[in-house]
């Protein structure tokens, strides 16, 4: 078999993201799981993605829509017995096919669930962002320690292998010395989504989305950001950003010296991107935090240009994100992406709202 460079590379970021999920040692049976909300992320990516996971099964599911939930669950060899309502949820305690729950309910409601999940002996794998306060995630993360119960946050893209390729081409040195980033990611919202309330969203696109540019800064460059500035705005005078901002661009600047400029927007289509320059060259991933589609390109000094489209039509990351934790959890390991790892963005986001005139996460 020939294989090209292009191949090898990518065969070789997938390798990268297949040695997350190491083969388990200690036990071979696959953790069960049960889905805290049955909306988009859950029923699109996270369940389907589940049929080809080796370690990860759905075995239970917790809905306030008893028919959604016996149409999943029969889909999903989901008992009777396992479906739950958000007021018996604190029953799992008694269910043995339940070792964790993934929380992928609206922001705001993460840290309660994830809290009761935590009392319930349950481990915790919960969507971005963790919650809508800095002082819940430390409750979160406190309550995982005292219960003796693994907690990680949903960030997938740390897990995704065009991602994790431009990750070792950095630090590979092959951009030279970092010098600048952008980044953006946003979309137009429908009226009427829980996503534009304060109460639910906790705040507006940053808190959403943008999030996936500040935590790729910060995975991009291995480094905390030491200064940060924002500015928020309303262009749409439509009834849609009465609580939360529809634009915030922010900067940064790393102990390094890298520079990073974010834009995120609830009132445009704003494709997920981002660009790196290094002293030597510089990488662009488009459709960088998308759900597949993820296309590398790269100009490096006295190199052959660099183009890696990711061929994959399923989103293998979802596989990867749950067989991680479930390998985390068979193995008594620290996952990829634990609470502490959330608390960090959480804090950061706090400081760029502020510094655009917002009082949230506070
Ligand atoms: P969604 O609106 O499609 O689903 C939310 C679920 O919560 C629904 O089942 C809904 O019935 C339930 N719910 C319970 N109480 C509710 C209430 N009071 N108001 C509204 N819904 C209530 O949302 P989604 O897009 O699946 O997002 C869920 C979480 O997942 C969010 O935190 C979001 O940020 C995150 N998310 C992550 C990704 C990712 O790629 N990792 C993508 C999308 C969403």
């Amino acid at each position: 078999m020939i294989v090209s460079r292009r191949d090898f590379a990518r065969m070789a970021a997938v390798s990268a993201a297949s040695r997350l999920v190491a083969a388990p040692q200690a036990e071979q049976r696959p953790i069960g799981y049960c889905m805290v909300g049955l909306g988009r992320i859950s029923m699109q990516h996270f369940m389907p993605a589940t049929k080809t996971c080796k370690l990860s099964r759905v075995t239970a599911l917790v809905s306030g829509h008893r028919d959604k939930a016996a149409k999943m669950a029969a889909q999903y060899g989901v008992p009777e017995r396992s479906i739950y309502s958000y007021e018996n949820y604190d029953a799992i305690a008694d269910n043995k096919d339940i070792d964790a729950v993934y929380i992928a309910l609206p922001n705001s409601m993460h840290a309660e669930y994830t809290i009761r999940a935590a009392r319930a002996g349950k481990h915790v794998l919960c969507e971005k962002p963790m919650t809508t306060s800095v002082r819940d995630a430390e409750a979160m993360i406190e309550a995982c320690r005292k219960a003796g119960r693994k907690l990680m946050i949903a960030y997938r893209c740390q897990l995704e292998p065009t991602n994790l390729r431009a990750i070792e081409l950095i630090r590979d040195g092959k951009l030279g010395k970092l010098q600048a980033i952008e980044s953006a990611n946003g979309f137009n919202i429908r009226p009427g989504e829980w996503r534009s309330t304060r109460a639910l969203g906790g705040g507006g696109p940053l808190m959403d989305v943008g999030i996936y540019s500040l935590n790729a800064c910060r995975y991009l460059t291995a480094e905390e950001p030491a200064e940060l500035r924002g500015y928020a705005s309303v262009v749409d005078h439509d009834g849609r950003f009465q609580e939360v901002e529809e634009n915030l661009s922010w900067s940064m600047r790393f102990p390094s010296g890298v520079v990073a400029s974010c834009n995120t927007t609830y009132g445009s289509s704003m494709p997920g991107i981002y660009r790196v320059h290094g002293s030597r060259g510089w990488l662009q991933v488009d459709e960088a935090f998308g759900y597949q589609g993820q296309h590398l390109t790269a100009h490096i000094q006295g190199q052959p240009a660099i183009d890696e489209p990711n061929p994959a039509r399923d989103p293998s990351h979802f596989v990867t994100q749950a067989d991680h934790f479930s390998e985390c959890i068979l193995n008594n390991r620290e996952p990829k992406a634990p609470g502490e790892e959330g608390l960090r963005d959480m804090k950061l986001m706090r400081e760029i709202y502020r510094s655009a005139g917002y009082d949230f996460l506070a």
